[in-house]
């Protein structure tokens, strides 16, 4: 019995023996190793910390998520010798300070609730010791209900102590001689503008979404950017763009699951096609985000020239649970859950938008102006003028189509008007050749505050209000009322058709001919009606009503010609690129040209369809249709003021 135990036990000692000396021999043969906290941190720090800006918007986040209201970033060479973020919000305790500076150690996000529900700008924890483990990094910091602060210095990743330290509610981080410890590292920055640059990129966009807390930059001891707290967007927005004018403002749109968006966008004529310059921010995160960009390009659609990107700045908010944050490192880029929805929702936004600078265009050009009792000063410098007749006999409602005109009358008025300028347009001694156009329609009726001065080099519309003077190009302006028509007709499928009282025959190429065959729908809802006349022959019987002047082969061609052509392009309100396209040619082919004289009855007949239409300020093209000047500006050529 004895024996048996003792065998038993040399066996369990022999076991144990083995399997420890297994796993000391797989320990040192074994290529794989856990990587030390220092090496993991480095590597972090190469997709966190790409260059000082990346510092800055790290250390920004982390102010903004402790709710600071005042946030000091200070630089010096660029932010490669020192990074510095001074905030007040609401600080770290002793114990905080330590684990900060841990990897993977974070305040923001809870086993609960895990990475479904992320509402700060960090979660991920490891932004503080990658930035430490390349730079030599102090923290100190102080919460509301502590006396005193805490201080503690990391040299490239290596605690260099700790200890209690005065200083103000929040926190500082500075961050000195970044990449120090990785030279390759440094040699890619670029020039110290570049990085500045960047830096400031990061500051004024965490200030587009951060409206009320104050952000300051200083570069080498001179600051460079001074951000009061505001209360609106708009004062935000005019602080950093310093520019009021040519801005598409997107006022606060919602929907019912709780998305939101609002911004500013350059209107095109303003645009400029240099790259991507939309600053897209989700939920107060700056990210690059396509999807977005297009559903922007796609609200914009026929507002934008060709090859012009919007510019702009894009605040979208959504449900957190919408978007998964946790998709790059350095949180530059998110996906959202439901893409389409949110697509959507911004072009929609967008186009709503853009039919509101719509009415604002309209009601600028097109409505009386109040009137207002003249100051003091102006009652006493005031020369006598004539009293406007028409304006006085019908004041809004002149601009109706029912008003009738004649450019005899309208002559007659001007020669009436004793005001001094208006002689010089009866003037013979200043017939320039401009002069001399203008003369026979020179009119001077008041339509709604709007006086038609006459027609420009048979183009524009050479109009007057309210201190300002007013071109419109009258094609742009025509082709795009008529497009807008067209494409309204083209969805009920009721363009106007013209029946050709003999039909015409027309021999297609074969690939026009099988590009008929497939896009046959799409040309019988663009107004032609064709019929089949074996191989590749077709016989037009009706072209639509609007180009019926245009030679009607020619017509069925081009428009094959261009459904082949059109690749890409956004589809919008449900038209296809290449139908739009072919609707914005006949539109085109339809208006009037530049070169066509026009008669006063038809100026005031295109001016009334355009008060008429829904979008008229840009041509299909994108191409803007008013052009105003203020006085002010025209005095400023003068050398009058
Ligand atoms: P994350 O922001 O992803 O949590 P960080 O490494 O950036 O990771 O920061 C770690 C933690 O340190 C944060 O979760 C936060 O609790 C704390 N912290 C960092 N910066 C500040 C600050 N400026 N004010 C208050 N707490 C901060
Ligand atoms: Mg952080």
């Amino acid at each position: 019995m004895r024996l048996k135990v003792t065998y038993c036990i040399l066996q369990i000692s022999a076991r144990y023996v083995c399997s420890v000396l297994k796993i000391f021999a797989r320990v040192i043969v074994s290529k794989i190793r856990l990587l030390s906290d220092h090496l993991a941190n480095q590597i972090a720090a190469g997709e966190v910390v790409e260059r000082p800006a990346s510092v800055v918007k790290e250390l920004l986040e982390n102010s903004l998520d402790a709710g600071a209201t005042r946030v000091d970033v200070q630089v010096e060479g660029s932010g490669a010798r020192l990074v510095r973020v001074v905030d007040n919000g609401e600080g770290m305790a002793e114990d905080d300070v330590l684990l900060c500076i841990e990897r993977h150690a974070t305040s923001k996000l809870g086993e609960e609730r895990g990475l479904e529900v992320i509402e700060t700008l960090g979660f991920r924890g490891e932004a503080l010791p990658s930035i430490a483990s390349v730079s030599r990094f102090i923290l100190v910091s102080r919460p509301a209900d502590q006396e005193a602060g805490t201080r503690a210095e990391i040299r490239y990743g290596k605690l260099h102590g700790v200890h209690e330290a005065g200083c103000a509610q929040g926190t500082i981080v500075e961050v000195r001689n970044l990449f120090g410890n990785v030279p390759v590292r440094k040699k890619f920055l670029k020039s110290a503008r570049t990085e500045l640059h960047h830096i400031e990129e990061v500051i004024r966009n965490q200030a587009l979404a951060h409206v009320s807390t104050t952000f300051t930059l200083q570069v080498d001891g001179r600051t460079t950017l001074d951000l009061p707290g505001r209360s609106s967007l708009q004062e935000r927005f005019y602080d950093i763009f310093r520019c009021h004018d040519h801005w598409l403002h997107i006022d606060m749109q919602d929907n019912d699951e709780g998305m939101q968006l609002q911004g500013y966008l350059l209107q095109p004529d303003t645009s400029s096609n240099k790259g991507n310059r939309l600053r897209i921010l989700v939920n107060g995160r700056p990210v690059k985000d396509q999807m977005v960009r297009h559903a922007v390009v796609e609200g914009l659609q026929g507002f934008l020239m060709k090859g012009q990107g919007p510019v702009g700045v894009i605040l979208l908010r959504t449900p957190t649970q919408l978007v998964d944050v946790n998709v790059h490192p350095a949180k530059h880029e998110i996906r959202f859950r439901r893409s389409n929805d949110v697509h959507r929702f911004i072009a929609a936004a967008i186009r709503s938008a853009l039919g509101e600078y719509q009415d604002k265009v309209r009601s600028d050009l097109f409505t009386l102006p109040k009137q207002e009792e003249p100051s003091q000063l102006e009652k006493n410098t005031q020369v006598e003028k004539p009293a406007r007749p028409k304006q006085e006999a019908a004041p809004a409602s002149l601009f109706g189509r029912k008003q009738t005109f004649t450019a005899k009358q309208a002559v007659s008025n001007k020669l009436q008007s004793a005001e001094p300028e208006a002689s010089f347009a009866t003037e013979k001694t200043f017939s320039t050749e401009a002069m001399a156009r203008i003369e026979p329609v020179a009119i001077d009726v008041d339509l709604a505050g709007l006086t038609i001065i006459g027609q420009l080099f048979d183009l524009y519309l050479l109009c007057e209000k309210e201190g300002k003077l007013i071109l419109i190009d009258q094609h742009a302006a025509h082709e795009r009322i008529l497009y807008e028509e067209l494409c309204r007709n083209y969805l009920e499928r009721n363009i106007p058709r013209q029946s050709l009282m003999f039909p015409v025959t027309v021999e297609l190429s074969p690939e026009l001919a099988e590009m008929m065959e497939k896009r046959g729908e799409d040309i019988e809802k663009l107004g032609f009606q064709v019929q089949h006349f074996g191989e590749t022959s077709w016989v037009i019987k009706s072209v639509p009503a609007l180009v019926s002047h245009v030679e009607p082969a020619d017509l069925l061609v081009d428009s094959l010609e261009i459904l082949k052509s059109v690749k890409g392009g956004e589809v919008a309100k449900g038209i296809t690129p290449s139908v739009q396209s072919l609707l914005s040619t006949m539109a085109c082919k339809a208006a009037v040209k530049s070169g066509n004289r026009l008669e006063p009855r038809e100026m005031i007949e295109l001016l009334s369809t355009m008060q008429d239409s829904d979008f008229f300020s840009h041509c299909p093209h994108g191409r803007p249709v008013i052009k105003t000047f203020v006085k002010r500006e025209i005095e400023q050529w003068f050398r009058r003021t």
